[in-house]
């Protein structure tokens, strides 16, 4: 079973204690807020199902986990905003149309510099689709047998990590805990919001599910808070990049708020006070095969990029594509940039990364409250027998 952990999370800077208090006290608040704010709760995706591993194995299209798109013309401009009965796409709710006017506007001041660590879908035209991210949330979905299980196969083969956490290669060991933390995260979404009965369609959490794929293996608690930590560093060295960057939507008063809540993630005092490195990327590379280490691992989290175009549930692919994206961009902001502090000209974002790194954050941070309620609700149980 799951206890709290005690002192410092495994390859990083700061102890259970502290991350718990911070998350709940302060980080989880935030990001909540945040994602739904109009810049970051519409994220740019192209969601065909084009694996380039293997053929078609009729599991890209499966029914109800489909997320819905809105063609351009469904939405005239005059009826954005309105309450209509016919607007039907994205479950029905007419504040889940599709603003494409947001595209050009909220492109001003980005860039549209690649990424080294992923494929990425943000310069490419064709099929490009917006989504409403608080209209498709990450949930059980039904996606579950040989297809899942492939990808995932793949997913940890990719990153040819045989030993996981106890691989004594730290880069690598990293890597794994990276992709095991996201996916610990991904199981804990979908037992938190369960289709616990088909008939009724009563959706709750499923205390079965929690403890069989997170709560029973400690190790993949201790991988959460990792990527946890690890974006979290990435996201406040990116500190005056972000503060500066423009979230302008063309909603005046709530860009404003989204600036300011941005600003209160990334220059948090208590944050620097109690847990001032997150995760030391300093330590990566220092090994004499470093530069050929760190090219591996890049080609292979590429690969990994690639590989969520496989997903055979387009809104586990859309959440999928959005998360690595999300550690992909960790990935640059703590990688890619020279030197220590990464001031504004020298760290250059895509919007969809920033959108995805904040979401990532934002899940990884509702994961580690997910984790916590339930585990307390099991002990409980326990103890009353
Ligand atoms: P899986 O979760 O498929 O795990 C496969 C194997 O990996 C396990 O048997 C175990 O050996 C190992 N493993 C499991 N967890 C960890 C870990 N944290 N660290 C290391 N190793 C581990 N389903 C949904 O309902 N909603 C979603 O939004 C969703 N999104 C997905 C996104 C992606 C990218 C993928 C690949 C799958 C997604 N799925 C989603 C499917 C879901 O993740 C599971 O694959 C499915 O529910 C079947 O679960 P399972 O119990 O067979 O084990």
């Amino acid at each position: 079973g799951f206890n709290e952990f005690q002192g410092v999370v495994e390859d990083c800077c700061c102890d259970y204690a502290t991350v718990d208090s911070l998350n709940k006290e302060f980080l989880h608040g935030i990001l909540q807020k945040l994602v739904k704010t109009p810049f970051f709760r519409y994220f740019k995706v192209r969601l065909w199902c084009d694996c380039p591993f293997w053929p078609d194995d009729g599991m890209c299209r499966l029914r109800d986990c489909s997320v819905c798109e809105c063609p351009e013309n469904e939405f005239p401009a005059t009826l954005k905003g309105l309450a209509s009965d016919h607007l039907t796409c994205q479950e029905g709710k007419p504040q889940g149309v599709v603003d494409r006017t947001l595209d050009a506007q909220a492109f001003q001041g980005w860039t549209e510099s690649d990424n080294p660590w992923t494929y990425d879908d943000e310069t490419e035209n064709g099929d490009i689709t917006y989504v409403n991210l608080l209209l498709n949330p990450e949930k059980y979905t039904g996606y579950t047998g040989v297809s899942a299980q492939q990808i995932w196969e793949a997913v940890y083969n990719q990153n040819c990590f045989k030993d996981g956490e106890r691989d004594t290669c730290a880069e690598r060991r990293v890597f794994y805990r990276l992709i095991s933390g996201l996916h610990t995260s991904i199981s804990a979404h979908i037992a938190g919001d369960y289709l616990l009965d088909e008939t009724t369609a009563k959706w709750g959490k499923n205390y079965g599910i929690m403890h069989d794929r997170v709560l029973m293996h400690p190790e993949r608690v201790q991988n959460l808070y990792f990527t946890f930590l690890f974006v979290l560093r990435a996201v406040t060295k990116a500190e005056a990049y972000l503060s500066q960057a423009e979230y302008s939507t063309g909603n005046g008063a709530e860009d404003q708020e989204t600036q300011e809540l941005v600003r209160r993630l990334v220059n948090c005092q208590r944050l620097r006070t109690a847990c001032p490195i997150p995760f030391d990327e300093a330590q990566m590379w220092r090994g004499s095969d470093g530069a050929e280490l760190k090219q591996q691992l890049q080609n292979h989290f590429r690969n990994i990029s690639a590989l969520m175009d496989c997903v055979g549930c387009e809104k586990c692919r859309l959440w999928g594509k959005l998360q690595i994206l999300g550690l992909g961009t960790a990935l640059k902001i703590l990688f890619s940039v020279e030197g220590q502090d990464s001031s504004a000209h020298k760290l250059d974002l895509q919007r969809n990364e920033v959108i995805a790194l904040v979401n990532l954050l934002s899940r990884l941070s509702e994961s580690l409250e997910l984790v916590h309620e339930m585990a307390h609700r099991e002990r409980e149980r326990e103890r009353e027998g």
